[in-house]
């Protein structure tokens, strides 16, 4: 309330545009992008997976609040194993103890195939330190970097383009001589990643001067190239912008084979994404992020997005995201922020339709892929399968007021098996929505089942005014079934008999005989399950001339099932249109 008149306030002395400027150009001016007319890469497409690295435990842990416990990085880490990283950081070695000892704990459990990469200053100690403490892996990767943008080395560091080609060159081959030149050093396999900082705001013709330097410094191989990330550290541009930085370098640095591109976008504009896919488009042969895009300030890219975007395009990430609740787990207690509920693909809303017309759109969807040979996934508002990432169809349709029929009958489907006859759904829909409209909230499955099954005096329920004890039917001709029955009405038997052309007519018949004329408006039948577990369901509605109401029967025997079916639809006419009456005792 003190808030809320405190913000009140502060809009009546300051007016419009109190803050923001009317010509933000006198503030911000458009980041101008490297010239290249003969771009190439907005008519490539990504065809396959990059290598990935995911930084979660360096660059994503570095930006929390509360950073994870030893026993969280040990967890994380073997998450991202078990996910098929094949290139993990792992922290910062030289900072402190704990990212020394965990340093060790990664490359004495890392998988053969796992290389082990952590990030060091070119501070000649700090290497030191870090190649120690990598000592022994199977594969590792020593990762300097140094700015370069012109502001950073300006204000920064004071340090001349010069100077910091000098100084990359050095932090290079003292890494050099301490790894791959050390014969002692040899059971590892080294390699190294250099990252002209903030690369994305550097004039690219110094990026290239400096990675080539640096790349004569460690005389990188074809089998072995030398790493060049190139980060957009801070997002300072469009998408568009990066990739041709990116194209420009990889067709200008010399010995192409020798040198993997890394992409390490950053989601300032919250375009990291974007720009990381326009980047594969450009030549990258690498992606380094974090699960959900955790990381500094608005995060690094999101690594699930990116690799399940390659997926949905038809193209394998590599990446086993099959169990995608257990990952959500695993980051949500490790960074103790949670995933949003729009995250793409993760978040716990993005499968679920509330509206409508989206609930119809996909239950038809839904219905055709049933029918069909065809593998390929067409539902609509569907773009992946939930179940490819471990969810199930429960998710997909969710029952508010704003609900139409294709949402309760989804759920009934989905739990029941019952396929509802459409003028059966129109019925149970207005029933859910009053509900959901009394409540004033979502429906859970449950409810709505129990709903339809108080609704509909499914299988004799207790409320019942009338239920079966006996029944026999006989079968005169083809065209004519008589039928004796022996009925429960408020716990006295009576015994009714009638005749008909078949069960359903003749039962009927009986039945009027006791409590006035019925007539049957519509029926339908299909059957639920497979082999022996096969039951029969059907839909009946009923009407006495005042009340019209729809029953269901379910049953291992037809005829069985047509009975109930018809019970159902009795009891509810008896108990005096209930299909109209409920609804408004909810409202009230
Ligand atoms: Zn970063």
């Amino acid at each position: 309330m003190f808030k809320r008149t405190l913000v009140l306030l502060q809009k009546s002395t300051k007016g419009p545009w109190a803050n923001m400027l009317k010509d933000p150009s006198k503030k911000y001016t458009r980041f101008k992008g490297v010239d290249l007319p003969d771009r190439q890469w907005p008519n490539k497409v990504i065809e396959k997976a990059p290598r990935w690295l995911s930084t979660d435990l360096r660059d994503g842990n570095q930006s929390l609040p509360d950073p994870m416990s030893v026993e969280q990085k040990k967890e994380y880490f073997q998450k991202l194993v078990e996910i098929g990283f094949k290139e993990i950081e792992v922290a910062f070695p030289s900072a402190s103890q704990t990212d020394f000892d965990f340093t060790r704990y990664a490359v004495e459990n890392a998988p053969d195939d796992v290389r082990i990469q952590a990030l060091v200053q070119s501070r000649e100690h700090l290497i030191r330190r870090t190649v120690e403490s990598l000592k022994g892996a199977k594969k590792a990767t020593i990762h300097t970097y140094l700015a370069t943008s012109d502001m950073f080395r300006e204000i920064v560091f004071g340090m001349s383009q010069k100077e910091a080609i000098e100084k990359a060159v050095w932090a290079t081959k003292l890494v050099k001589s301490l790894t791959k030149d050390d014969p002692a050093m040899q059971e590892t396999d080294w390699s190294y990643e250099f990252s002209p900082e903030c690369f994305s705001d550097t004039p690219v013709e110094f990026a290239l001067e400096i990675c080539e330097a640096v790349k004569a410094a460690w005389e990188p191989t074809a089998e072995n190239p030398i790493i060049f990330n190139l980060p957009a550290t801070v997002e300072v541009s469009g998408p568009h912008i990066y990739a041709d930085q990116v194209e420009y370098f990889s067709r200008n640095i010399s010995e192409r084979e020798k040198v993997a591109i890394s992409l390490h976008c950053h989601n300032d504009r919250g375009c990291g994404v974007a720009a990381t896919e326009l980047g594969l488009l450009a030549g990258a042969d690498r992606v380094e992020g974090c699960l959900f895009g955790n990381g500094e300030r608005t995060g690094n890219v999101d690594l699930i997005t990116v690799a399940l975007n390659m997926y949905t395009d038809g193209v394998s990430p590599e990446l086993d995201l099959s169990d995608i609740e257990s990952i959500i787990d695993v980051v949500e207690k490790g960074n103790k922020i949670p995933i949003h509920p729009r995250a793409p693909y993760g978040g716990s809303l993005v499968v679920s339709a509330f509206s409508g017309s989206h609930q119809d759109a996909i239950k038809k969807g839904f219905a055709l892929q049933a029918k069909k040979d065809d593998p390929r996934w067409r539902i609509p508002y569907l773009p992946l399968d939930p179940q490819d990432i471990g969810r199930n169809y429960e998710a997909v349709i969710r029952v508010n007021s704003q609900s139409g029929k294709g949402g309760a009958a989804w759920v009934v489907q989905r739990t029941l098996g019952l396929d509802l006859p459409r003028a059966m759904q129109v019925d149970f829909s207005r029933v859910v929505q009053n509900t959901a409209d009394g409540l004033g909230r979502e429906l859970k499955s449950e409810e709505i089942i129990a709903l339809l099954q108080s609704n509909y005096n499914i299988d004799n329920c207790s409320s019942s005014v009338m239920t079966i004890k006996d029944y026999n039917f006989e079968k005169k001709s083809d065209s004519v079934t008589d039928v004796v029955a022996v009925l429960l009405v408020d716990g006295k038997e009576v015994s009714v008999s009638g005749t008909g052309n078949g069960p359903i007519s003749s039962f009927v018949d009986a039945v009027s005989k006791e409590f006035g004329d019925f007539e049957v408006q519509a029926y339908s039948e299909h059957s639920v399950g497979k082999g022996s577990s096969t039951k029969a369901a059907t839909y009946v509605q009923l009407s006495n001339g005042k009340t019209t109401a729809w029953g269901i029967g379910m049953h291992e025997s037809i005829t069985r099932a047509s009975v109930n079916s018809l019970v159902s639809a009795i009891n509810t006419i008896l108990k005096d249109e209930v299909t109209k009456a409920e609804p408004e005792k909810v409202k009230a």
